[in-house]
């Protein structure tokens, strides 16, 4: 099931974007109060758009934009609503994403062709392990994805291993839908009531939220972790509900595969121009074929790298790297560019850590600083030697680190209406 678009040669996906992009600019210039003030403000006159290139003459969106002005993105009436998400804003009141019938159609589709990607089908029976209500648009775009496909599935939500497993004997599901650091929750579970993962009949995992690889696509520590007591294909999958679409890893798993009837990308430098191919820069998207909310060059604050080398899976899409960092959360460490998804790498190679939380500041001079609070069943000058030497190993520095109580860093992971544990504090301005 790979739609006929994404096999087809590049050119022809260009022209493809090309017209969907007009017809954007045409749907936002008729619906959508802030593009249109935008478009007036900054002399944009959308039939001079007719390429990708002419693209980047429009200003960007940000995350901030969308907060402040949430309503004036909003190009439906209220009653053409269906369904309401929200997402966490960056100037802290939660941001409206608003989905219409057709809104919640196309996600179907993306899920869909998402899941088709990494070699699920209309026989095999899905576990879904994460939330699908608190205002999250993940778990349900999941669901719908699953019933398009024709596939089965079981709503289990996060958390609680012994439902998770009683599932899995009960109904033998062949795919999980899971964030990947709770599958050593799961295998840990199993061996303590002689549970045989590799005989529960799981192929594979679609992981969410955490990295499964590094850089050059090899598996990473907590990847490598659970593939070396649990046999399953661990597949990537990237989304964010401003995106209303996913890249997901088709079976050669060397990065998630762009849609391109769902989505434009473009991967920006620090100065919003268009990066050099092969180098990193922040994504930045415009959906297409949304109804209530269309974006239009928004900044997802995700650092990435795409790769347009032709994929054996016969989709001739661009793959995006794993999220490399957070643009927001780039630390300039003793001469070093450091993301926070490389302390969580060093981090999760310690059996003996119960949790930890990453501080971001500044110093009195204006440079980054990192402390690292950790909490441990048995924190001993040993242990901290370890954890040091593990630092200096593999990002060559060595942020502060202090042992604290499990409560205390629980208490800074959940803050008020936190729906996920929060790994990284960034308290610089
Ligand atoms: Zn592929």
């Amino acid at each position: 099931m790979i739609p006929k678009i994404e096999k087809a040669p590049t050119s022809e996906i260009k022209s493809f974007q090309e017209d969907q992009l007009k017809l954007l600019l045409t749907y936002l210039n008729k619906h959508s109060v802030f593009y249109k003030r935008m478009f007036n403000k900054h002399n944009i006159n959308i039939n001079d758009i007719n390429t990708l290139e002419d693209l980047t003459t429009i200003p960007t969106t940000s995350k901030d934009d969308l907060q402040q002005y949430n309503n004036d993105f909003i190009c439906v009436p209220k009653k053409e609503i269906i369904d309401y998400v929200t997402t966490s804003g960056t100037l802290g009141e939660p941001v409206t994403f608003a989905l219409t019938d057709n809104d919640l159609k196309r996600l179907a589709y993306n899920e869909a062709i998402s899941f088709a990607c990494a070699g699920i089908n209309e026989d095999d029976i899905i576990q879904l392990m994460t939330t699908i209500d608190r205002r999250f648009m993940a778990g349900l775009a999941y669901f719908l994805g699953a019933r398009e496909l024709g596939a089965g599935i079981i709503r289990v939500g996060n958390g609680i291993p012994e439902l998770q497993w009683d599932s899995i004997l009960k109904f033998k599901p062949t795919y999980i839908i899971v964030v990947p650091s709770f599958l050593l929750k799961l295998i840990e579970y199993a061996q303590q009531n002689n549970i045989d993962v590799n005989a529960s009949g799981i192929k594979g995992a679609i992981c969410i939220g955490e990295s499964l690889r590094n850089e050059d696509f090899s598996l990473n520590l907590l990847a490598t972790k659970i593939k070396k007591t649990w046999d399953i294909e661990l597949y990537s999958t990237y989304a964010s509900t401003e995106m209303n679409t996913a890249f997901t890893e088709c079976e050669q798993q060397q990065g998630g595969h762009h849609h391109p009837e769902l989505i434009i990308i473009e991967i920006l430098n620090d100065e919003d121009k268009p990066v050099q191919e092969g180098e990193t820069g922040e994504l930045t998207i415009t959906s297409l074929g949304v109804e209530a909310m269309p974006l239009l060059r928004f900044k997802t604050g995700d650092v990435v790298k795409a790769h347009s080398d032709a994929c054996s899976c016969g989709r001739n899409t661009v793959r995006l790297s794993p999220v490399l960092g957070r643009k927001k959360q780039m630390i300039k460490y003793k001469g070093t560019t450091l993301y926070p998804p490389a302390m969580h790498n060093v981090l999760n190679h310690f059996n003996n850590i119960d949790t930890y939380i990453i501080e971001i500041y500044q110093n009195d001079i204006g440079t980054d600083e990192i402390l690292l609070k950790i909490s441990a069943p048995q924190p001993t000058d040993t242990l901290l030697q370890e954890i040091k030497d593990h630092f200096r190993a593999k990002l060559r520095v060595l942020p502060k680190i202090e042992f604290h109580d499990k409560s205390v860093i629980q208490k800074l992971q959940f803050p008020k209406l936190s729906r996920k544990p929060m790994m990284v504090i960034d308290k610089r301005k």
